[in-house]
């Protein structure tokens, strides 16, 4: 059965990204004071609205003010595929390689913690603590989910599982899978039911959110900082940038450190109950699979599959609605499916992309600048729904100047290798994407990937 994605391309995102288009409708946010406040946030995503939830847990005196330049999770946060990653840090390995054993261990606890208080907050946002399966379609997936097992198991979390072919066809059928590692912790969540959370919650403690209202540019003033706006000024003491991907259109000096990339996907009609009956899946499992360019695919609530590629684009460091659709994504999206599921035919009702920032160590990073009136994280690579609540931790203490000994973490303190600037860029993505996709392909990695794995520089979305 064939989709007419080109009818899928034309609709604005808040049509085509199944989340905002089947949004509740809520109202709009509403002002509490005046626009001018203690810290000022630039983005309405998980970053921001997280870091306003803890400013005002630890200072409830705050006045804050979050300026958005569309609508609440416009960006990554209501585009993505909902699955809650267990880990902080990418995964438990480069966690080791980057930061040693001791902080790995360290950020492997915070991240379960993590998991554990955003599913005691979330609990009208759809969040299934199901868990995912990183699914091997080749020997070499086998024997890297038995390493990404023991390195668990190093660190002390207990639950990862290896099921043989036949254990991991009966939780979901697809005659690709060799087998699969269960990953203990996570889960799938409804994002932009958590973003409606959080926005209820911030202006009942007194939040201000503006939505369309895009900042032009922020300046450092004698007492704190002024953000340019289209037809006023805003003064504060302290700014926090929480736009991600976008963040280079106000910082361009941070574009050394990450690159911004677009995944996509597409989410099919609901299942026929013979349909769901053929494909198992019961537990409702996020999935992954072992490539490097992978799938990453669940269930919705609604029985229909949410299917996406980690096959990102790079369309030379622009951030632009017009990069929303991907008509060779969608057609490649679909025949991948095809070939998971050759049982199930279907089409698919909705199809988008979003802005993922990838950084070399593929974690976030933070800083200041402004003389520290303004601070910043972004770089959650294509894992930011559990690692944004704990960088908001993080900017509110640092937006405080308050002591946690979250600000002790070498993720917090130490920024990622740079990505070198164009036209450099554009030829080293080109050359490492090729030497990925030989690999994906089932050829060893070349010199090139060699290298970039000896200085701990990976490429992912
Ligand atoms: C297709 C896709 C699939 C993904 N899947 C997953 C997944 O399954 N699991 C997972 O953990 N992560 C996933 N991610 C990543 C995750 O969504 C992001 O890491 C996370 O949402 C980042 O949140 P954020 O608030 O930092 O950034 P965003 O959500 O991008 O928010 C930044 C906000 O800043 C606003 N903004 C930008 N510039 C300005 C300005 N000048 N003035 C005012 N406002 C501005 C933007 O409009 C935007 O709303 C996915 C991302 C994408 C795109």
């Amino acid at each position: 059965m064939r989709t007419d994605f080109a009818a899928l391309a034309v609709r604005p995102i808040e049509e085509a990204s199944y989340w905002l288009a089947t949004r509740q409708k809520k109202s709009p946010p509403s002002l509490h004071h005046p626009d001018d406040c203690d810290i000022a946030v630039v983005g309405a995503g998980f970053t921001g609205l997280w870091t306003a939830h803890f400013i005002k847990a630890l200072a409830p005196e705050t006045r804050i003010t979050i300026l958005e330049q569309k609508q609440t999770g416009y960006g990554g946060t209501g585009r993505n595929a909902g699955m809650v990653s267990n880990c902080i840090d990418h995964n438990h390995q480069l966690a080791q390689k980057h930061f040693g054993q001791a902080q790995a261990a360290r950020l492997a606890q915070i991240g379960l913690a993590n998991i554990d208080e955003l599913a005691a907050y979330a609990t009208d946002c759809d969040f299934v603590r199901s868990g995912q399966l990183q699914m091997a379609l080749n020997e070499t997936h086998l024997e890297d989910n038995l390493q990404t097992m023991a390195a668990a198991s190093q660190l002390g979390i207990d639950g990862y599982r290896c099921l043989d072919q036949a254990q991991t066809r009966q939780r979901l059928d697809s005659p690709l899978y060799k087998g699969s590692l269960y990953v203990p912790g996570g889960g799938i969540i409804n994002p932009i039911s958590l973003v409606d959370r959080l926005q209820t919650d911030l202006q009942a403690v007194g939040v201000n959110i503006r939505e369309d209202t895009p900042v032009k540019s922020i300046q450092k003033t004698t007492g704190g900082a002024r953000l340019i706006l289209d037809n006023k000024q805003i003064d504060c003491k302290r700014v926090v940038l929480a736009t991600d991907a976008y963040s280079h259109h106000l910082l361009p000096g941070l574009l050394h450190r990450f690159v911004p990339l677009y995944d996509y996907i597409i989410v099919s009609q609901p299942l026929l109950p013979e349909q769901k009956k053929q494909l198992g899946w019961q537990n409702k499992e996020g999935i992954m699979d072992g490539r490097t360019f992978f799938n990453y695919y669940r269930l919705l609530k609604d029985d229909r599959i949410l299917w996406g590629t980690s096959d990102a684009s790079y369309y030379g460091n622009r951030v632009d609605a017009a990069f929303d659709h991907s008509m060779r994504h969608y057609r490649e999206l679909q025949e991948s499916f095809d070939r998971h599921f050759p049982q199930i035919q279907t089409t698919f009702d909705y199809a988008w992309g979003g802005p993922i920032a990838s950084t070399t160590r593929l974690t976030p990073f933070f800083g200041h600048q402004l003389d520290g009136r303004l601070l910043y994280a972004l770089g959650y690579t294509g894992h930011g729904i559990g690692s944004t609540r704990v960088a908001g931790k993080i900017l509110a203490h640092m937006a405080l100047d308050a002591k946690s000994e979250l600000l002790d973490l070498d993720l917090a303190k130490k920024k990622p290798m740079p990505y070198p600037p164009e036209p450099l860029r554009s030829l080293a993505i080109k050359i490492v994407t090729s030497s990925l996709r030989k690999v994906d392909a089932g050829h060893k990695p070349n010199l090139v990937l060699f290298m970039l794995d000896r200085l701990g520089i990976g490429f992912s979305s």
